[in-house]
């Protein structure tokens, strides 16, 4: 089986919005694929629907054979990373990448050494007992990754995870993302309006406009008529 397929998959908003239409996509297993296309062209709701934050309209999507459309977030084999990265300013950098473990309920002595494992993955040792206040953004947003990747998901999805970095700081994360693809061996769903990020990251981009697939293919044919 495929580890993400999507048949079909539309979202009507409970105000009218179509938001989504028609969405036919099946990913292999550790495959980097980009969500491209102008702000509005449904690149979030899409993502959301995959992560089980926003209920789906019509079709159907599958993890791995599994139908998930009804699953709730917190039993999908999937991670979503924000924009704004969405961190806890009160808890340490440890505990901010542990709460998804203390959540499940998860041993102390098995959560911290998942914990350490991927702090010293992602380079956060020296700041580890620091709140993420006091940290940068490249930081934070390692944080953040490290909190999604502690849980072992089978995919992660990041909503524009480089937005708000400088652009030294997010070709070194974009790096950072990349090795991790690698050693990982997970799958990745990336949501980007900016064509050169999803041009250097994937393995295959899914160009969107006005809810629908326009076209899926690797960077190199993009421009490329079928
Ligand atoms: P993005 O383009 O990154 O998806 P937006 O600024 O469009 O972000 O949306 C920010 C938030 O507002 C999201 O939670 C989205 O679901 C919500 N939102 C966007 N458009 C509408 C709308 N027309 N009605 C209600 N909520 C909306
Ligand atoms: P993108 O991520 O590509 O910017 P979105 O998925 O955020 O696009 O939005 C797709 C469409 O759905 C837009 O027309 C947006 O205004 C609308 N929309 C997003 N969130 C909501 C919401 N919560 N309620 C109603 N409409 C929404």
């Amino acid at each position: 089986a495929h580890d993400l397929e999507l048949v079909g998959v539309g979202k009507v908003y409970d105000n009218g919005t179509p938001a989504v239409i028609g969405f036919d996509l099946a990913v292999e297993k550790g495959e980097f694929i980009a969500f491209l296309g102008p702000s509005g062209c449904g690149k979030t709701t899409t993502l959301r629907m995959i992560a089980g934050f926003e209920s789906i309209s019509s079709g159907e999507m599958r993890i791995r054979g599994k139908r998930i459309n009804e699953l709730p977030p917190e039993r999908r084999p999937t991670s979503m990373i924000f924009q704004n990265y969405a961190l806890f300013p009160h808890m340490t950098v440890r505990r901010n990448v542990g709460y998804g473990l203390e959540v499940k309920g998860l041993p102390k002595a098995e959560r911290d050494a998942k914990v350490e494992r991927i702090i010293e993955t992602l380079g956060l040792g020296d700041v580890a007992d620091k709140r993420p206040e006091r940290l940068s953004g490249g930081q934070r947003q390692r944080i953040a990754l490290a909190r999604g990747l502690v849980v072992e998901p089978d995919i992660l999805l990041l909503d524009e995870p480089l937005g708000a970095l400088d652009a030294n700081l997010r070709k070194a994360i974009q790096n950072e993302l990349k090795l991790l693809q690698k050693n990982l061996g997970i799958t990745f769903v990336f949501v980007t309006h900016a064509q050169s990020e999803a041009l250097s990251l994937s393995d295959r981009i899914v160009v969107m406009n006005q809810g629908r697939v326009e076209q899926i293919s690797p960077p190199h044919q993009l421009y490329r008529r079928p």
